[in-house]
Order: structure tokens, then sequence, then C-alpha cells
């Protein structure tokens, strides 16, 4: 028979601690917290070996009076929180009063302290768990914390730990999330001796961010702010052209808390759809700023998560917020050249782009369209690049109607251009900014554009030249169309006289017809025939270009390309996308000039006709500003 006993406090404590430490990174994470709790204003952090070896941190806040420094290193002992009550609007980093325990249960620990009003201070040191004190002692007001020898008396997760430099990316990214949520408090970072960072207090916000993440940066970020009523966000976000390939530079501060929130990581990839690549990430730093009642942060021991009283309302917040502001700022690619010709940071991005011509990843879809000459396709410019006649009335989502051709249309260039927005950097932080702000680089509409290799158009514009990928110009544009016709019902199609059978494997038989609704949204009706073919009987009016069959075929390849169910928007943006690039002009299709008039001109009724909508830029931009400086004639 197995035997209960109770386990001993020790073993109690030990199991506590590998809830919270899990590494070196996880004392300097809660020692921070405990200072910026403490209000300090200064905090020197030192680590020696990863971290492993020593965390030393030195805070000027208020410090522990000696009577209790014993108390502050017991289990769930805190002054931070007095009643179950309190835990409903946790108003400070710490509150569970577990940090100090769990650390000295698994360290050799020293914590040294005194209070402002003392005119000396106490000393307390815990090995093991093994309490030696408090004895009075010499110190600055604030506290000072030593955690040496981490995880000693536990070889298992001693074992666990990684390289020095491993474990030293992680302190330095909890220093960061604490530094970027505390911009007043000056950090140093000190490893082996050596400065890593030394962060003065920094006003505005900006200025902590450029000292984190190096000044370069902030020509790339775009500020938002936003408020719905108690609920502020404001903040940073990358244009479209920075991005990452993973989601580690988006800091997501909550109350001045570093938070992880897959659902607002969600909304921000929502915000960038269509603006960057599958499989990349946009940059952000962003601040929500709420009452302390509307989140619960008591959800996990690290506090990493956290749970919304509104999670939805947040999401849409969120979502608005970066989508209204890019509607208003210039996303085209602009681009910069080392003079030497040399390869300078911003142009490996500009070498890469001019080397990864838009069609390179544009797939199978168009290869197997490619080779449709000039031939193929009916009428003139009006015909290819026919627009609803309402949605150019302003139905549709155009907020900028096109341009007048008249004479005076010229002059007037730069009003309309800078009605257009303006490009990031410019922040409310930084008064005058916006009068830094450069107009959008609209075509004057006066100037013909040119095609060239039969890919590519080149267009002047108010302030430099533009180079337009015709297919991913093009693409946006009919997506746009087909989204706004089909949002409002008024999708165009067109009935077969005689349906069309379509040969599929039997997955894609079963995905098709699973989807039926889906695709009658789209345009494209199918019914049933027998065994794995359908019938295809309507299509799409505006896909006249390309066969039913085919249509039906490539839609049932999206349908089970995924391998999992997609979800209902991601599928319908993968139709839209499928059809939208089937039905554009080329890349190699030759295009008279009206015909290149018409599609140049029509840029300017889509939103985000800056980017195609698999995020690849349809536009780059030179600024006459960027050629005067190639010619050195600045
Ligand atoms: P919690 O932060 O959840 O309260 P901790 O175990 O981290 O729990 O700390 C216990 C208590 O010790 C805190 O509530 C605080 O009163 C005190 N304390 C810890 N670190 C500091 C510090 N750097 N300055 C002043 N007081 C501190
Ligand atoms: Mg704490």
């Amino acid at each position: 028979m197995p035997h209960i006993e109770r386990l001993q406090a020790s073993v109690i404590n030990q199991i506590a601690a590998g809830e919270v430490i899990e590494r070196p990174a996880s004392v300097v994470k809660e020692l921070l917290e405990n200072s910026i709790d403490a209000g300090a204003t200064r905090v020197e952090i030192a680590v020696a070996k990863g971290g492993t070896e020593l965390v030393r941190i030195a805070d000027d806040g208020c410090g522990i009076t000696a009577d209790q420094l014993t108390l502050a290193v017991d289990t769930h002992a805190t002054s931070k929180l007095r009643t179950a009550e309190d835990l409903e609007h946790v108003g400070t980093l710490g509150f569970r009063g577990e940090a100090l325990a769990s650390i000295a249960e698994v360290s050799r620990f020293t914590l040294r302290s005194r209070p402002a009003d003392e005119s000396s201070g106490a000393e307390l040191s815990v090995r093991g768990g093994q309490r030696h004190g408090p004895v009075p002692c010499g110190c600055p007001v604030g506290t000072t914390i030593e955690v040496a020898d981490l995880f000693f008396n536990t070889p298992v997760r001693r074992r666990f730990l990684r390289s020095t430099q491993t474990e030293m990316g992680h302190i330095v990214e909890a220093v960061t999330r604490l530094a970027l949520a505390n911009p007043h408090v000056h950090f140093t970072l000190r490893h082996n001796d050596r400065i890593v960072h030394d962060l003065p207090p920094a006003d505005p916000w900006s200025t902590r961010v450029a000292q984190l993440f190096g000044g370069d940066i902030l020509d790339s970020l775009v500020w938002v702010d936003s408020s719905d009523d108690d609920v502020r966000l404001s903040g940073y976000v990358g244009l479209p052209e920075v991005t990452r390939s993973n989601a580690k530079m988006q800091y997501l501060l909550l109350n001045g808390r570093y938070i992880r929130d897959r659902s607002l990581q969600h909304a921000l990839g929502e915000a960038y759809r269509g603006l960057i690549l599958t499989g990349r990430y946009a940059v952000a730093c962003l601040r929500l700023d709420m009452p302390a009642e509307q989140v619960d942060v008591n959800v996990h021991p690290t506090k990493l998560e956290v749970r919304f009283r509104d999670g939805g309302r947040i999401y849409s917040q969120v979502l608005a917020t970066l989508r209204t502001r890019f509607l208003s700022t210039d996303l085209t690619h602009r681009l910069t050249v080392a003079p030497n010709g040399g390869a300078a940071d911003a142009n490996t991005a500009t070498t890469s782009r001019f080397g990864q011509p838009s069609e390179a990843g544009a797939s199978q879809w168009r290869a197997d369209a490619g080779g449709r000459g000039d031939g193929t396709r009916p009428g003139g410019p009006l015909e290819l690049f026919r627009l609803d006649r309402n949605w150019q009335a302003g139905g549709g989502p155009s907020r900028t109607l096109p341009r007048e051709t008249g004479a005076d249309a010229k002059f007037d260039a730069k009003v309309d251009a800078s009605a257009n927005g303006h490009r990031g950097g410019a922040s409310p932080e930084t008064p005058g900014a916006t009068a830094a702000a450069t107009d959008d680089g609209g075509e004057n509409p006066l100037v013909r554009a040119m095609q060239i290799h039969n890919r590519y158009l080149i267009a002047e514009t108010n302030d430099g030249v533009v180079v337009i990928d015709q297919h991913a110009l093009h693409e946006r544009i009919l997506y746009e169309q087909l989204r706004e016709q089909m949002l409002s019902g008024r999708l165009e199609s067109q009935n077969l006289l005689v349906p069309e059978p379509v040969d599929l494997t039997s997955e894609e038989c079963a995905a098709v017809l699973g989807q039926r609704d889906l695709l009658a949204e789209l345009g494209v009706r199918i019914e049933e025939f027998g065994g794995s073919t359908v019938l295809a009987a309507s299509y799409p009016a505006m896909l006249r270009r390309v066969k039913p069959a085919e249509i039906v075929r490539e839609l049932a390849a999206r349908l089970v390309a995924g391998g999992r169910a997609p979800d209902r928007r991601d599928l319908f943006d993968e139709m839209l996308n499928m059809m939208s690039c089937k039905a554009a002009v080329k890349a190699g299709d030759y295009l008279s000039p009206d015909e290149v008039q018409a599609l140049v001109q029509r840029r300017h009724l889509v939103d985000d006709a800056h980017h195609c909508p698999h995020g690849r830029p349809t536009t780059l931009m030179f600024s006459r500003e960027e050629l005067d400086r190639q010619f050195r004639r600045t």
C-alpha cells in the first residue's frame, strides 16, 4: 500500500521554484520587476557566464527594512497584495510573493537593502533555502540582490542550461522587454564586465526603441495611436518592407508588462495581410493601457499570458488602428543605394528586391497560364482594365478619385499628393515631424508611363520615378475589385450554356463540394456529376480569359493544399488571390501605350496599391533626391 506523507517545505519550494525560475533570465526578469515595483529610477544588472555563475541587480528603489528581510524571502509573502479582492485590479508587476523564495531555494542568494530613511542597511543570505542573518551592513539606499550558482542544488535543472551565449541571449531579451516598458528608468547591463546595454532615461519613447534596436529602425516605423473608451493603444509598427522571419520583434506591452497574446498577434498579422509575404512577421512595439480590472494577469506563474475581459474589442481596436494608419501612409518601397556602390544595410534589401522580380515566387499559377501572349486578350485598354462603373464612382474602396487630366492638374499635383498622407517616422512625440512628411509619389497624369521588357512600367512621379510590376499591380487592382463586388453581392457571374465537366481527385472533389457555398459566392457554381467529376455551371465574369475548368481545378488544388481545414477568411482570401492572379496581365505580356496608361492611372483607385495581394511590392520608388545624390548633384 503506498504511504501518503506531507512534503517538507523545502521540497514544496523547489517544486514551486521550478515553475517560476526556469533559467538565469527568469531570475533577471523577476528581480527587475521587483526593482520597477520598488520605484527604482536606476537599475544596474551584472551577470557572469550567462547568469549561471552570477546575477547581480542593484536598484535605488524604496528598499526593505531590516525586520522585513526574512519575510521577503518567504513564500506567499508580498507587500503588493492584501485581499483576494486586490487580485481584481493588480497594478504592480509582481503580486504572487513567490520570486525571492523560489530563487533563494535554488541558489546562493544574498539580499542587501536599505530604505532611504535608514542610516545603514541589512543583509540576509540564503544558501539553497538555509537562511543566515539578517545582519547590519553598510550599503547604498535601495536593494542589491546577488544570485550565485543558480541550480547548484538541483542538478537536473542545471543540466538543462544551455551555452553561455544562449542564456545571455535570454537575459538580454528579458532586459529589453522591461527596458522598453520603462523608458524612464536608467538600465545598465554588464556581462563579464563588458557593457552590453547602457540605457539612460529616454523620452520620447522612440529614443528607448532606438537605444535598444539601433537608430536606423526609426525610419521604418510608423506611429499609431488610438483610444477606445478607456483602452489606449499606442506605439510603433514597422513598414511592410521591414519584416522578420519570426514574431520576436513584436513587443506588446500591457500596462507596462510585456505579454504574449496569440489573439493580438493574429490581429497584427491580419493588419498586414497582403502587405507582407506569408511566413514573414512585421515589427511592432505597441503599448496597451487600460484599467487594471479589465484584464486578469493571474493566469500563469510567469505572468506572460493574460486574459482580457473583452478580448474581441481589443482585437478589433488593434486591427482597425493599424489598417486606418496604413491607409493614410504611403507604403511604396523606396530605394536607396550606397553612393560608393557597395552594399549598405538598406541596400541588401534593395538588391534582393531587384533580384527577386515579383513573379519569381508567384509559382505555378502563372507558370501554367504562361506563354499566353497579347493575342488571346480581347479588346483594348478599356476591356482589359475595365472597372465596374459603380465601383469607380466611389461605391467601392477608392479613396482617391482619378486625377483630372486637364492642364491645371499638373499644378494641383502637390496639393493632391499631400492629401495622400505621409510615410513613417512621423510621431506626435516629435513635434514638427509632420512637416517633414514627403508626398506619396503619385504619378503625374500628364506624363505617360512606358513599358519595358514587357513586364515593368516606368513612370515619373511628383518626387521621383516609379518602377511598377505590371502583373503585381493589375493583380492588386483586380483583387480589390473582386473583393468589393463580392462583399456587396454584385459579383457578376457568367452561366455556362452547357456545364463543363471537370475531373478531379476524389479528395479534391470532396473539398470542392464541401465548399460549394463559398465557391458560389465567388461566382463559381459547382454541381455534382458523379465519381470524382464535378460540373462547372458558372464562372466569374471577370475571369473570361480563363477556362472555367481551369478555375475549378485551381480552386480545388488550393482547397486541399493546406492539409487542415483553412479558416473561412483565409480560404476566401486565397480564392480571390488566385482569381486575380489568373485574370491579371502577365509578365511578358505586351501592353499598348494606352493600356499602360490605363493601368497606371488605376493605381490610385485602390487601397494598398503598393503591394500585390501576396504582399510583394507592386511599385518601387526612386526619389529625385536619391537620384540627385547618386549623380552627385547635392
Ligand atoms: P512579489 O514581487 O510578488 O511581491 P517577491 O518574492 O518578488 O514577490 O518579493 C517579495 C517582496 O519583497 C515584495 O513584495 C517586496 O515588498 C519586497 N522586494 C523584493 N524586491 C525588492 C526590491 N528590489 N526593492 C524593494 N522591495 C523589494
Ligand atoms: Mg516579484
